[in-house]
């Protein structure tokens, strides 16, 4: 891997690695990205098994996420808008949910459910338009506590935190309990408002595949170190070496940790996914469906349904979504949700399911709690020449990795007006 020195090397070919490195090839600048995995994408992938595409996780994109519209062609990821209504499942009960994304009362399913009281419907319609009266960025600024806090302080009932804000935010935050920053709540709930939430057609790994498009990308080669010499860094990798004037450090924060010295590690939220095949159709229920009761399952997806082509003709996939990682093998897992999908759907349906792949990730988010904002580290190191991006300058999510990217991007560029732009805009 020995040859003339690069402008840049950029470790780690997630959302916010691919997208510095989109901006500094475009600019001229000799970058190549560097990628410990066998194709890029990090937490953002797909991969197809037996015809189905499974998402790594279940994941969404928010099409108004303003990094997004900058970096993507959201035209070209084909995107299948989502429901904009959620189906609250409590056994073999299920209600439909208008979610904050639409106006509530052009629902009649929603206002007819039993899930949410009519007032706590007439609080969500009032949250939604103190929300709209900002704009986006400015609403993850200002005083912060936990999303529970602040919910309750809007008078929210306890259904309608147990029966929608618990199971849907714990689906976006990998964590039912609302403890994350309420900054974040609005901040993520305005984006639904301004655009919903969409799936490409063809997976979410479209995404890293569209960004590594044009970029000089080498896949399987893991960085082990990083030495700043005179005028240059020196990457030790798997590979051997390989010299470049400056490096960005994208990888999760913790390798990105091991590798700049810098304290970067905030806390995991892990979670884990089962996807299922069935030749039957044992529900016509396309919306997310939420878990309001307790037990293993957070939320699921008739994904077939919601977006027809992730699945092959005559075959429907459930994803199925779990917080955390349970401590019980594989075929115990599956028996447990098994039985929960029994409740909803009766023994002999769940029982033509079928376990496609099993998914656990120990490292799908960082936490964000109230007042995470101010331990976010900046893009500097105390590596000469070595920058960060990562979600983890910014927020765990697709825009804060892209806006992460830019940034990391601006500041190699000398591009003000990139540097100066707020977080979430
Ligand atoms: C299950 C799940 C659900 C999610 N849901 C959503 C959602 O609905 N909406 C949303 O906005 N966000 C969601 N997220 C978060 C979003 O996916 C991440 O914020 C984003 O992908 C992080 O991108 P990144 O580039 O910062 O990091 P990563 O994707 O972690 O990329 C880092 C890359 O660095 C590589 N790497 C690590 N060490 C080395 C090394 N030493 N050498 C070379 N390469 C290395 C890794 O292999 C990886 O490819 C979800 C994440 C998960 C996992």
């Amino acid at each position: 891997m020995l040859e003339h020195m690069l402008d840049g090397l950029v470790v780690g070919g997630g959302l916010a690695g691919l997208t510095a490195a989109r901006i500094l090839t475009k600019a001229g600048r000799r970058v190549r990205v560097l990628e410990a995995a066998a194709e890029v994408g990090g937490r953002v992938r797909s991969r197809e098994v037996e015809g189905f595409t499974l998402d790594a996780g279940f994941q969404v994109l928010f099409p108004a996420y303003p990094a997004a519209r900058r970096q993507l062609d959201l035209d070209a990821l084909d995107l299948v808008p989502l429901p904009s209504a959620a189906a609250v499942r409590r056994g073999e009960r299920e209600d439909v949910l208008g979610s904050p994304l639409d106006d509530l009362a052009s629902l009649p399913a929603t206002l007819k459910s039993g899930a949410l009281t009519l007032t706590d419907k007439l609080r969500v319609a009032r949250l939604a338009a103190a929300l709209r009266a900002s704009p986006a960025h400015e609403l993850l600024t200002g005083p912060d506590e936990s999303t529970e806090a602040f919910l309750r302080a809007q008078g929210f009932s306890e259904a309608a935190l147990d029966h929608f804000f618990r199971p849907f935010f714990g689906g976006i935050f990998l964590r039912r309990d609302l403890a994350t920053s309420a900054r974040l709540f609005r901040y993520y709930f305005r984006m639904l408002m301004d655009g919903g939430a969409a799936l490409p057609r063809r997976g979410m790994g479209e995404i890293s595949r569209q960004l590594a498009q044009g970029t000089d990308v080498l896949t399987g080669v893991k960085v082990l170190r990083l030495l700043p010499r005179p005028g240059h860094v020196t990457a030790v990798t798997s590979a051997g070496e390989i010299d470049a004037r400056q490096v960005i450090v994208a990888t999760d924060a913790p390798a990105a940790s091991d590798l700049t010295g810098e304290a970067l590690t905030r806390g995991a939220l892990s979670s884990t996914y089962l996807y299922y095949a069935t030749s039957r159709r044992i529900s016509g229920q396309h919306r997310l469906l939420l878990n309001a009761e307790a037990g293993l399952i957070n939320n699921a997806q008739w994904t077939s349904l919601a977006v027809p082509g992730r699945a092959p003709a005559g075959q429907h996939l459930l994803t199925v979504t779990v917080l955390g990682l349970p401590e019980v093998d594989d075929a115990a897992l599956d028996a447990r949700v098994r039985g929960e999908l029994s409740r909803w759907y009766g023994a002999e349906a769940a029982g033509t399911l079928r376990l496609l792949g099993l998914e656990r990730l120990p490292y799908a988010q960082f936490e964000q709690p109230a007042g995470y904002a101010a331990t976010l580290p900046g893009h500097a190191t105390r590596l000469p020449g070595v920058l960060l991006a990562s979600e983890v300058t910014s927020m765990s999510g697709i825009q804060g990795a892209l806006e992460s990217g830019e940034k990391a991007a601006a500041i190699v560029l000398g591009d003000l007006t990139g540097m100066s732009r707020p977080r979430g805009a």
